[in-house]
């Protein structure tokens, strides 16, 4: 018997045997059917044999992958818990595959002090649900005017600084910030958006905005703030992350410059490659989000950046809203939707189904290439023997319908409601232990397989 959720603590210490399901793990070019051995909150062995002492969890028919890390979540605690906590966000984190995440700054204080990363890591362990890294701010109280103590955040445990949310707007803001974190080598998370350019607006500029005369955010707000992101990354020899592309442009430039060598990361949202501007048309503010959803030209682009490597990580950009702000009309709601309990759905039915990305492209931008970027690749993102014993078995068949009301997250803004989905995790374990183990057969799921064979 595999220890189920809610009883793990009694049987915490048994090994688990994932036996027979198709292990993929891109940190080592690994993708073959195998047996992986957990012991002691470590990979113990790949190749292993049940020895009698283990709980064996029959993989057959699944795919076993290092713990998905999703390295953009915002878990809205300490200041919104109207909107999510640490304890609830992290409960969607599992539900939706993933082992590991990074939480923004964008609290309320925002997080610019050491007594604030300290209080965070502590409500993650109470919670005791998946691995929460922090990001910190790059400035004080996330004003862009004077930095914050990057040095002291580091030494606490920061993993990359970020003022999302909001750009890091102040160019010799940037150019300071980047020089600094040389040092330390950590990354700027980037939300690539130039003002001026936006004011005011609801959704993306083109022919939708214009026939449902709602006030624009062009394409171009992001390409400047992408392009200024790039030069400044060039100059200091600094690593810049670029957050949640979506525009064209943004993609070109930073092919162009991955190809000259730039120390340059990028992100995709499930968001930015499944949906367009048409969404916009029901005036459903579940489909306002920052940067805004684009025309169909700047979603192809996004899924040729991911085909063609231009583009790392896939990651939700999770912002939890709760409902009566999200219910006000069109101008006045906040940006951004759930995603934690959506993305590896839409990974599997929107990327990997179609063919656009294989399994191990996929999974990469979902492991190991978020752990290298956080600096965490040693021990997360790999079932190399020895890393860290956090594993989400996937169930590539499995249909089912998205249904915000059996969200673990404490806000339902996401514009999926009702989609019918392909696969999703069906045992998530950190650190050793079973965190989350979807029902048995049928009970939860559509009960529809389909027959294609594996
Ligand atoms: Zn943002
Ligand atoms: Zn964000």
């Amino acid at each position: 018997m595999i220890p189920q959720e809610g009883n793990y603590a009694v049987r915490a210490t048994r090994p688990i045997l994932l036996e027979g399901g198709r292990v993929i793990d891109p940190s080592q070019s690994l993708d073959r059917i195998t047996n992986v051995r957990l012991e002691d909150g470590r990979v113990a062995a790949l190749d292993a044999i049940a020895t009698g002492d283990e709980d064996v969890l029959d993989c057959s028919g699944k795919i076993v992958s290092p713990g998905l890390i999703d390295m953009h979540v915002h878990l809205r605690e300490p200041g919104r818990e109207e909107d999510e906590t640490i304890l609830t966000g992290t409960s969607a984190a599992v539900a939706g595959g993933f082992t590991s995440i990074a939480c923004i700054p964008n609290t309320e204080p925002p997080i610019d002090t050491q007594a604030t990363v300290e209080f965070i890591q502590h409500q993650a362990a109470r919670a005791d649900k998946c691995n929460v890294f922090v990001v910190a701010c790059v400035s004080k109280n996330r004003e862009g005017k004077e930095l914050a103590e990057l040095g002291h955040l580091s030494q606490a445990g920061a993993v990359a600084f970020s003022d999302d949310g909001a750009p890091v707007y102040d160019a010799e803001l940037m150019r300071r910030a980047l020089e600094y974190c040389r040092m330390f080598d950590k990354p700027i998370l980037n939300h690539a958006e130039v003002r001026e350019l936006t004011q005011g607006g609801v959704m993306h500029e083109g022919v939708v905005s214009m026939i449902l005369g709602l006030p624009g955010m062009p394409a171009v707000a992001e390409d400047v703030m992408t392009s200024r992101d790039i030069a400044l990354a060039e100059a200091t020899g600094g690593r810049i992350h670029i957050m949640h592309v979506s525009s064209a442009g943004s993609v070109d430039l930073i092919r162009r410059a991955k190809a000259r060598g730039v120390r340059l990361t990028t992100e995709v949202c499930p968001h930015h490659f499944t949906l367009t501007d048409e969404c916009l048309r029901t005036f459903d503010s579940n489909c306002k989000m920052s940067p805004p959803l684009r025309g169909q030209e700047h979603v192809n682009a996004c899924i040729a950046g991911l085909a063609d490597g231009t583009i790392d990580v896939i990651c939700t950009d999770h912002a939890p809203h709760a409902l009566e702000k999200k219910m006000r009309e069109l101008d006045q709601a906040p940006f951004g939707i759930v995603g934690l309990e959506t993305a590896l759905g839409l990974v599997i039915t929107k990327l990997i189904e179609p063919g656009h990305l294989d399994w191990s492209t996929a999974l990469a931008k979902m492991t190991i290439n978020p752990a290298r970027i956080l600096g965490v690749h040693r021990t997360k993102g790999t079932l190399k023997v020895g890393a860290d014993a956090d594993v989400t078995v996937i169930d590539p068949d499995v249909r089912w319908t998205v249904d915000p009301a059996k969200f673990r997250s404490k806000s339902t803004n996401t514009p999926f409601a009702g989609w019918k989905l392909q696969g999703r995790a069906d045992t998530v374990i950190v650190a050793g232990r079973v965190k989350h183990k979807v029902a048995a057969e049928g009970a939860t799921a559509d009960g529809r397989r389909t027959a294609k064979a594996r």
